[in-house]
């Protein structure tokens, strides 16, 4: 069986689990409940309030009275340090002061969205196969760093001429930006047309609101560390290469290799050409990583799910359906009108067949909702599957899923007019251009990582005027759109990568798996079962 094949099947196991057994799930017992920080805990129905059970996130369901839920919660170390620091001693039903272990229970009002219930069974589940997920992203993630380095370094000093480095990077970046500006304007339009803001009920807007506050002000703490423009374009010249590759700051990691790599061009000697053979052979090793570290991908991809739809409520799909389709519409028009239009137009392929042979990326943008975690596959499907060359995936790839992200400009997009709409707000059309120009500028900022597009989204709101808080309203259903997006995302990188490869002549086509697994040096088939120790193309 093909590993595409595979991954689907881990997917769709993972998200049918998700929706049975996970904590949300309408099989399994509701035996817990999620507490907001405001809620009181009272000795009995109406009864006195007990201060000190107070504080606790989740708790078991004991019993239930119209109105009241009695619930217990068990004491960890933390708890009792907390309890203790505010000078309280709890006792247990033996009158033994409480220690690690202990349940005590007391009574809280019925009220949602501050008491949420949950399935414990799906709770434990999710957080007892969470690691497996987490254990796939690092093995890939481990290899992106020094992929984009050895590549770039290798792809520059094969380039061999910096005029076509400056003419590609020209036309690399006005892409980049005339495909978020369509993407933006795709969902302003789509936005204005539909006004999903105007059907969303007064009830769902105040559940939304409160149950997700604690969440939305998080993101805005986080967008208030963004560093301005200008401190963006000065940092992308590392004072500290080793720094940079270290922290993994993809934009100063791209422009040390590219100088990197131009210096060696300059030293034009058979030294310098040895470096570039090793950082070459490197190159390859980590090629041979991503493979190995792909062989997880179908548990890895199943249990990212399970978390992902097992967390995510079906209620707040219903209640965010309108919003989520029209973002969902908008990124598949962006896809096939404009990415369809620049493969068709640009070069010899068909769209679908280009979405084909990238479809490991897409089921990994999926999964990871990163575009950043997925280059290391977007990069050996564009190579093995379209026949670009590793010098243009070197340069274009890394920087297109730093920059490069139009799902998540025109996500932004909707989102900023949906919420405003929410806050009965008109918006001029100088508001809507504002809303271009910052959302274009925030998913430049935006990192490859997930969530990153709805923390940079509080910047597009600020520049409108629009309350930060509003992003509350679209956290629930936020994690579910990010996977569309980072898909966008790394079809938009993609495109942009064939685009530039036949611009500079390069012959592109279609790779079938079957030709695949006869290569071994080609495509995601086979590589390991060859048993080969060699990853030079041809
Ligand atoms: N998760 C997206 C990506 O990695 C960014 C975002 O929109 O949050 O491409």
């Amino acid at each position: 069986m093909q590993l595409y094949t595979k991954i689907l099947i881990g997917m769709l196991v993972g998200v049918v689990l998700g929706l049975l057994i996970g904590p949300n799930s309408s099989i399994l017992p509701q035996d817990s409940v999620h507490l907001a920080s405001s809620v009181q805990v009272y000795d009995a129905p109406n009864g006195k309030p007990s201060p000190s059970l107070n504080g606790f996130k989740t708790a078991s369901i004991v019993s239930e009275r119209p109105d009241w839920i009695e619930v217990s919660f068990q004491f960890s170390s933390a708890d009792l340090m907390r309890i203790k620091t505010a000078g309280v001693t709890l006792t247990n039903s033996n009158g033994q002061p409480v220690s690690p272990g202990d349940e005590l229970s007391g009574w809280v009002a019925d009220t949602q969205p501050q008491v949420r219930r949950y399935a414990g069974i799906g709770q434990t589940l999710v957080e007892s196969t969470v690691w497996i997920g987490q254990l796939f992203l690092a093995m890939i993630k481990m290899v992106v760093v020094p992929l984009v380095f050895f590549s770039l370094v290798v792809g520059i000093a094969s380039l061999g001429d910096v005029r076509k480095l400056g003419r590609m990077g020209g036309r690399t970046l006005g892409f980049f930006m005339m495909t978020t500006v369509m993407a933006l304007s795709i969902g302003v339009g789509l936005a204005n047309l539909i006004k999903p803001g105007t059907m969303l009920s007064d009830a769902d807007r105040d559940t939304l609101l409160a149950s997700y506050s604690d969440g939305a002000s998080n993101s805005v703490a986080n967008a208030a560390e963004a560093p301005s423009f200008a401190d963006q374009i000065v940092g992308i010249v590392p004072s500290n290469p080793i720094g940079a590759l270290a922290g993994g700051d993809m934009l100063q990691v791209i422009f040390f290799a590219m100088m990197l790599g131009i210096a060696l061009t300059f030293l034009k000697d058979d030294r310098a050409d040895l470096v570039v053979d090793v950082f070459d052979r490197l190159n390859d090793a980590m090629v041979m990583l991503v493979h190995i570290a792909m062989k997880l991908a179908p548990v890895g991809v199943g249990a990212l799910l399970f978390k992902v739809v097992g967390n995510t409520g079906l209620s707040v799909l219903m209640a965010l359906g309108v919003y989520a389709v029209v973002v969902l519409s908008g990124l598949l028009a962006h896809m096939f009108i404009t990415y369809g239009l620049t493969v068709r137009i640009a070069t010899s392929l068909s769209f679908l067949a280009f979405l084909g042979a990238i479809k490991e990326a897409l089921v990994m943008a999926f999964s990871t909702s990163s575009s950043s975690a997925t280059l290391p596959v977007t990069k050996g499907c564009c190579e093995d599957n379209l026949n670009v060359s590793a010098e243009t995936t070197s340069f274009v790839l890394p920087l297109g899923a730093t920059v490069n992200m139009d799902g998540t400009a025109l996500y932004q997009g909707v989102a900023a007019i949906f919420i405003a709409q929410i806050y009965g707000m008109d918006l001029s059309m100088a508001d809507q251009v504002t809303i271009v120009v910052s959302a274009t500028l925030a998913s430049v900022g935006a990192a490859g990582v997930p969530g990153a597009g709805m923390i940079t989204l509080a910047m597009v709101l600020t520049a409108i005027g629009v309350p930060t808080e509003g992003l509350a309203l679209i956290l629930g259903v936020d994690r579910i759109l990010d996977m569309f997006r980072t898909a966008t995302n790394v079809v938009g990188d993609s495109t942009a990568t064939v685009l530039m490869a036949s611009l500079e002549g390069e012959k592109l086509r279609i790779m079938s798996d079957a030709e695949d697994a006869d290569n071994p040096n080609k495509g995601f088939e086979g590589r390991l079962d060859h048993g080969q120790q060699s990853v030079d193309a041809d």
